[in-house]
């Protein structure tokens, strides 16, 4: 038993039973217990979520692309106005230049000298003229950087863009500028220009005006800062998008970012286009989207450890499963019954076996609250008082402790318990847990072998009895034989002289003889009960049933005097021979038929009768016939407490009684073959009852 409580300590104390696991169907491992999410149903909330994320990534990384675009255009068409801006100047600085020309009254030939100058530094006029009012040619001076423009086509071709820029010039009274037109050159290619008037005046009057042809694509070369020639492509294209001069080139295959200004000349308007030759904004073109990415990137990580998380959690859970199912399958398979009680003495937890053991069901055991209904009614007070003094903090004996159950029959069973404190896992005390086992068969088995015990010490005694009756026997054989042969001497004596006796002789001898029939019988009671005793083999003889009554009337009828019962015999015509140790049997008839007429010995009984029965049965589904023996009395009957120990040896409830008579009848009857039984007798008393095995022969 020690050892039995300490494993169960070892194995079940340390473990924790939560009320819920009570319901032990809520982690049924059959195993409705752990039910996890369906596996579809947690993918696909999966996919949404990493679907939806990517969805915003893609977002985000968009509107940043779009953020940096707007940024970059934004900075060309800046740039773009910028590029107006400069253009504008230098042609302003030009005039000024040309202006300065015309200010000290030149000669022509002073003139083609300063403007010879003039034009070694200004790269983007390829012919500078000086007319009269009439537009008729005083001097002019070609560019020092190229072949003169108009050698291959005559002047005289543009004189019409010439004429409609000075038209300008008078109308504007200001320097003005003609449409653009194209220029062939002597290599094959052609050039775009555009033609300058600068009105000279003296006074008011018109004196004559100063042409400059300006070389568009020279003017872009010249007028811009190098950053911008280097980052953009900048033209100067028609209203239709015509490019009419071109600078810098443009990086094929990239994404092209384009700008277009208006310059508004005197005269004429221009279209500034500007090319951005920067490739469309890289995957991190700034602070912004590389911010994106990162926190992207940090979501995407974020997910992936949510992910394994989630993983590792559901292999936890798998594994709890499995454990609670081993668990479970391990209490449902104990025959020891566990329960788990809290602090308060409610019970959080109960096993199959536990209740198997009571009966109830486990919502039963768990909704009770003060006393638990497999607490007997009369216990009910000494065990709450049991609770409390272990509530006190007094631990239970290791070796366990017995207690009594009540089963919902409301039958008691005695149970073995063993309680040891519920550790939960921070190492706090949050109950207590018992293990119950069901000792009745355990008690039954004491208890048979304490009958058994008793049954032995009778028998101990029993022999001593026996011994006893031998010597007993032994020793009055003697005394009998020779009663034997006094009577048979007198009997002789009387015989032989018949006359002298007379009456009172022949009453004598009738004495006499019945005298010596007594002391033969006494004698072969004596040799039944000695070989009774030594058991030998008992002696069996075919005895009509109604010889044996004969033998004992006489008997019966004396004590049957004395205490005024009326004896009665009936055997059933028919009834067979009997096989039989006639000298027993007729003790047992002898025993029957007293004991039926003392229970009619008292006051009360007014109707004292004996009814001794015989006869013939046959045996169920067998040839074989027996004789019946039955010995009614009209007695009180026999007390239900007085018949659980009727045959037992030395039981008796008379004054005088040894308590032998039935036992021995028993023994005698059981050696027939069969037992003796009894039964109420109606209206009252008792009808003892026994067979004997029918002889072959009628
Ligand atoms: P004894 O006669 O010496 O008491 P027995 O073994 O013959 O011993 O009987 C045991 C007891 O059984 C008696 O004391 C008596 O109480 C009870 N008993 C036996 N036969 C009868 C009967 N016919 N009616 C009532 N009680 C009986």
């Amino acid at each position: 038993m020690v050892h039995y409580a300490d494993c169960f300590e070892d194995v079940i104390v340390r473990q924790e039973f939560p009320a819920q696991t009570a319901n032990a169907d809520a982690l049924n491992v059959s195993q409705p217990a752990l039910r996890l999410p369906s596996t579809v149903r947690r993918r696909t909330l999966w996919g949404a979520l990493v679907l939806l994320v990517a969805a915003l990534l893609a977002m985000l990384i968009w509107l940043a692309g779009i953020y940096e675009t707007s940024q970059v255009q934004a900075r060309v068409e800046r740039d773009a106005a910028e590029a107006v801006g400069d253009i504008r100047a230098a042609f302003t600085r030009n005039v000024q230049g040309l202006q300065v020309l015309q200010y000290a009254d030149p000669t022509p030939n002073s003139w083609v000298i300063d403007a010879g100058s003039f034009l070694s530094e200004h790269r983007e006029i390829l012919r500078l003229e000086w007319r009269d009012s009439a537009l008729r040619l005083q001097a002019h001076v070609d560019t020092p950087f190229r072949a003169p423009a108009f050698d291959r086509q005559g002047r005289s071709e543009v004189q019409s863009e010439v004429a409609v820029a000075c038209a300008n010039a008078r109308r504007f009274s200001g320097p003005a500028y003609a449409s653009s037109y194209f220029v062939p050159m002597a290599d094959g290619l052609g050039q775009e220009v555009m033609e300058f008037c600068l009105p000279l005046q003296n006074g008011s009057k018109l004196t004559g005006y100063l042409i400059a042809s300006y070389a568009l694509r020279d003017v872009l070369e010249r007028s811009l800062t190098r950053p911008v020639t280097r980052n953009y492509q900048i033209s100067f294209t028609e209203g239709d998008g015509t490019r009419l001069a071109v600078f810098g080139s443009s990086r094929r295959g990239s994404r092209i970012f384009t700008a277009r200004q208006l310059m508004d000349l005197p005269g004429t308007t221009l279209v500034l286009r500007m090319d951005s030759w920067r490739a469309a904004p890289d995957l991190f073109p700034n602070v912004l989207t590389a911010l994106v990415t990162l926190v992207s990137i940090a979501l995407v990580s974020v997910l992936g450890l949510l992910g394994e998380d989630m993983r590792r959690r559901f292999k936890a859970e798998h594994d709890l499963a499995d454990v609670l199912a081993f668990r479970k399958a391990m209490e449902d398979s104990l025959v020891t019954g566990l329960r788990a009680r809290d602090l308060q003495g409610r019970t959080t937890y109960v096993n199959p076996a536990f209740c198997q053991m009571v009966g109830f069901s486990t919502e039963e055991l768990l909704e009770h609250s003060a006393s638990a209904p497999y607490w007997p009614p009369e216990f009910g007070e000494e065990y709450r008082h049991r609770e409390l003094v272990r509530h006190a903090g007094n631990v239970p004996p290791r070796e366990g402790y017995e207690s009594v159950f009540m089963r919902k029959d409301g039958s008691r069973f005695p149970v073995l318990i063993f309680e040891a404190p519920l550790i939960n896992a921070q190492g706090v005390q949050t109950g207590w847990m018992s293990a119950l086992l069901d000792v009745s068969e355990q008690r039954r088995l004491e208890e048979l072998s304490r009958a058994g015990l008793e049954r032995l010490q009778a028998t101990a005694r029993l022999a001593t009895v026996g011994e006893m009756a031998s010597l007993l026997s032994h020793e009055l054989n003697q005394p009998l034989a020779v009663i034997s042969g006094y009577a048979a001497g007198s009997l002789n004596l009387l015989r032989a002289d018949p006359q002298g006796a007379g009456e009172i002789g022949t009453e004598l001898s009738l004495a006499v003889q019945r005298i010596a029939e007594q002391a033969e019988r006494a004698g072969k009671v004596i040799k039944s009960v000695h070989d009774f005793v030594r058991r030998r083999d008992h002696v069996r003889e075919v005895v009509a049933p109604q010889a044996l009554l004969d033998d004992i009337l006489p008997l019966v009828h004396l004590q049957a005097r004395q205490l005024s019962v009326r004896v009665q015999t009936e055997v059933e015509p028919g009834t067979p021979f009997a096989l039989c140790d006639r000298t027993m049997v007729e003790q047992v008839l002898l025993n029957l038929a007293r004991n039926g007429m003392q229970a009619m010995d008292t006051p009360q009984i007014m109707e004292r009768s004996l009814l001794i029965r015989v006869r013939g049965l046959k045996a169920n589904g067998t040839s074989k016939r027996w004789v019946e023996f039955s010995v009614a009395d009209l007695g009180a009957g026999i007390a239900p407490e007085v018949q659980q120990q009727l045959f037992k040896p030395f039981f008796t409830t008379k004054a005088e009684g040894m308590g032998l008579g039935l036992s021995l009848c028993r023994t005698v009857v059981e050696q027939h073959g069969d037992a003796l039984e009894f039964s109420a007798n109606l209206p009252h008393g008792t009808v003892f009852t026994f067979t004997l095995p029918a002889a072959d022969v009628a």
